[in-house]
């Protein structure tokens, strides 16, 4: 049934006076649009949806001059005086629960002012698809034993399988838990022994398949540092307040064992823990630890599909899970019991999303954390200067863990200068590096060599005439593989043969210059023809698992060189790593980037950690033309916070995050002047809008061509806008954009604190 205001109003015509005014009064709804208009809609709310019709649901609306029919979320509703221009009725509502609790709402809401993105593709974004798709979940039928079976002769696997089914569970637990080939489970079904008892949703979530024994086990005792940092976040956590503690610690220095008994202690008064990680598949050490722990945790990572990420948000929201991890999305978990919240890595650059809605989840974190009233943890060896210029303002409390626990000493740091000649070698390791790695082999220790570029040669270059092969759709230097001499783009992988003579010369003189991780084997299997060396970076890691594969075998020691990309940086524990090799330290250090210095800081000093973690001790050594660079010393002198010191005056005085805020607007196009043009018209709206506010100190960098200045046959732009305060920045930009009419053959984004300049 579908109400008419119109018709209505025809009908209260006749009526008297009273009536009338009482007619204007009604339900009003107000419905952001997942896409289309960024303007919230009101729409009346016919008596008969009165009940139904309620903020966090979605509901059908008529839209435009046809009225076509679109679902959209219901922000709020308010009864009270109707509008004088007539509104339309909301015609139908699509959930029979609200999907969204007022809190996210108005995080949503914040959200969209903050990173200025539209608050419908923010509604999309929190929520899980196969969540706003409400695929039904997967029934498996469960197994139990029968009791039938002590008559019979059982084979061993036989008995394994029934002595496991003696509760109900389904098939493929039975067959994980006991090994047993679904055959063996099939015969025993058909003999009578193991009957159907029931079904269960498909849950890949509380999951049983930890790789770990669960075990409640701690350390007897924390260290000195360890306790007090516990302290910090136990005192607000037991006295229902919210804080932001920062766990600033080198790799070793027992933070994940502080999140441990935190956790411990927020599950034990029946509260939720969310543990957000870089990635999934890059910290499975950290995820098994929490499974070890506690056994149920769902951890949410990019593998699910939508049905099985749909059971698992049903789990979290009623509840029924204690300690949630996952990657930046997991921050929208739906726990109704948030206890406490942590962020591991805190300064990697993947908890911000690089495309819209371009949040990021620390400041969600903090946002929920301060709104629940719970403790925010952000660990790191390296806290962001973000992070830590909140700590030295006193907002945030710092906890530093300065020593490895168990007393293993950081690894000395061998800075070696690439400019100097004794350095020099035939291929990129040099002499010292070589020499470190022979020491490490000798003394029964593995290795760990860091090359942040994949691929054999990083271009290939004619000796006759200078000309670099690139990419015929981006402005890119196509990256040499092997086998096959393949020309790959890094920025739209596209695979390109490359021939033996120069395009532009036809000279057969083309060399590969610059090395890659597979070169790099290359060289370190002809250097150590003894030594087992195997590369983990994103070509031989494509395959699900094969990350996990090769850190089982490192841990296993079945390999003694493990070459690889900042993908080897990350969260490893490896007691037996004696060198970490750092080939070319450079290599971010000179990006069009004001994070350059800062994120070579932090790899280097992550990866150095990972050396001399047992007994034996380890080195480490750093190759780098710039041994000076304030980033590089720090890293070496195992300081970062020297580094933090260095860097700070210099973002101050450019008014760079922390110190100001920055709007950066990348503008595409096929046609190279229309991108040029659009990112002109945009800036000339930009300063217009600083001459009324002259007082704001609000500068406009460019337009100029971005560093990427082609990609995917688009040709690119950018400007960037900053000033110190951020919501004055916003609010202006938000001015100058309002009116746009975008051409047709321009795509423009805006990307608030980027921290991808590229
Ligand atoms: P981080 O997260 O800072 O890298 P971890 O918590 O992983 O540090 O601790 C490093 C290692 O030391 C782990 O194997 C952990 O189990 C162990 N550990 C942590 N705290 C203690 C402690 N108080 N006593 C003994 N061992 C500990
Ligand atoms: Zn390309």
């Amino acid at each position: 049934m579908t109400h008419q205001p119109t018709s209505q109003r025809q009908l209260f015509e006749s009526q008297p006076q009273w009536v009338e005014d009482d007619a204007r009064c009604g339900l009003v709804a107000t419905v952001v649009l997942p896409d289309g208009v960024a303007k919230p809609l009101d729409y009346l709310v016919p008596d008969a949806l009165a009940a139904a019709v309620e903020p966090g649901r979605r509901v059908r609306v008529p839209l435009g001059r046809n009225n076509r029919e679109c679902i959209a979320y219901c922000v709020s509703v308010k009864s009270g005086e109707l509008p004088q221009s007539p509104l339309k009725s909301v015609v139908g509502v699509e959930d029979d629960k609200p999907l969204l609790s007022r809190r996210m709402l108005e995080l949503t809401k914040w959200m969209a002012d903050r990173w200025l993105a539209r608050w419908g593709e923010v509604l999309e974004a929190v929520l899980p698809a196969g969540v706003r798709l409400r695929k039904p979940t997967r029934m498996l039928p469960l197994l139990m034993a029968t009791g039938a079976a002590s008559q019979r002769k059982l084979t061993p696997a036989q008995a394994l399988v029934l002595a496991a089914a003696s509760a109900p569970i389904t098939a493929e637990d039975l067959a994980r838990i006991t090994g047993a080939s679904r055959a063996v489970i099939a015969r025993l079904l058909k003999g009578g022994l193991l009957c159907e008892a029931g079904s269960t949703e498909r849950i890949t979530g509380p999951v049983a398949n930890t790789r770990l024994p669960i075990s409640h086990d701690r350390p007897a005792q924390l260290s000195a540092a360890q306790r007090d940092a516990l302290q910090a976040i136990l005192d607000p956590l037991r006295q229902g307040q919210h804080a932001t503690v920062v766990l600033f610690g080198v790799t070793g220095s027992g933070k994940t064992e502080v999140y441990l008994q935190a956790v411990e202690e927020t599950i034990s008064y029946g509260k939720q823990a969310i543990v957000l990680v870089p990635e999934i598949s890059l910290t499975p050490q950290t995820c098994d630890r929490f499974r070890a722990r506690f056994g149920s945790v769902a951890v949410l990572h990019s593998h699910l599909t939508a049905t099985e990420r749909h059971a698992q948000w049903r789990e979290i929201a009623a509840g029924r899970v204690g300690v949630i991890v996952g990657a930046r999305s997991a921050i929208f978990a739906p726990a109704p019991r948030l206890g406490l919240i942590v962020i591991d890595e805190e300064h990697e650059t993947s908890f911000k999303q690089a495309t819209a809605p371009r949040y990021h989840a620390r400041d969600v974190a903090q946002w929920i954390a301060q709104a629940e009233g719970v403790p925010l943890v952000l660990g790191s060896a390296t806290p962001s200067l973000e992070t830590f210029v909140r700590c030295l303002k006193g907002e945030w409390k710092m906890c530093r863990l300065a020593d490895r626990v168990g007393g293993s000493q950081l690894p000395a740091v061998i800075t070696v200068d690439l400019r100097d000649a004794t350095s020099r070698s035939r291929g990129v390791l040099s002499p010292r590096l070589t020499a470190g790695i022979q020491w490490a082999l000798e003394s029964g220790g593995q290795i760990m060599l860091l090359l942040n570029r994949r691929g054999f040669a990083t271009h290939v270059q004619c000796r006759a005439c200078g000309f670099t092969v690139r990419c015929p759709q981006c402005d890119l230097a196509l990256t040499l593989h092997q086998p096959g001499n393949r020309g790959i783009c890094h920025g739209c992988g596209r695979v390109t043969a490359l021939r033996a003579d120069c395009a532009d010369c036809k000279a057969p003189q083309l060399v590969q210059r610059g090395t890659g991780t597979q070169r790099l084997e290359e060289q370190v299997r002809a250097l150590f023809p003894g030594a087992r060396v195997a590369r983990m970076d994103t070509d031989t890691m494509r395959s699900r698992g094969s990350h996990e594969r090769t850190l089982d075998a490192f841990r296993a020691r079945e390999i003694d060189i493990l070459v690889g990309t900042q993908m080897i940086a990350k969260g490893l524990d490896f007691p037996s790593v004696m060198l970490v090799g750092v080939v070319n330290a450079d290599a971010a250090l000179h990006l069009a980037d004001f994070r350059a210095a800062e994120r070579t800081c932090q790899l280097v000093t992550q990866v150095a950690g990972r050396s001399g973690r047992g007994p034996l001790g380890g080195r480490v050594v750093v190759q780098t033309s710039t041994p000076d660079h304030p980033a590089l010393l720090a890293a070496a002198a195992h300081d970062y916070e020297a580094f933090v010191r260095s860097e700070l005056p210099i973002r101050e005085t450019l008014l760079y995050p922390p110190f100001g805020s920055i709007v950066r607007v990348v503008v595409r196009s096929i046609d190279e002047q229309a991108a040029a043009n659009w990112a002109a018209h945009i800036s000339g709206r930009f300063q217009a809008e600083v001459a009324q506010e002259p007082l704001a100190m609000i500068r406009v960098l460019g337009p100029a061509p971005a560093p990427i200045t082609r990609l995917r046959d688009r040709f690119r732009w950018h400007l960037q806008v900053q000033g110190p305060d951020g919501q004055q920045l916003r609010e202006l930009v938000r001015r100058a954009t309002a009116t746009l009419q975008t051409p047709d053959n321009v795509a423009w984004i805006i990307d608030v604190d980027p921290v991808e300049m590229l």
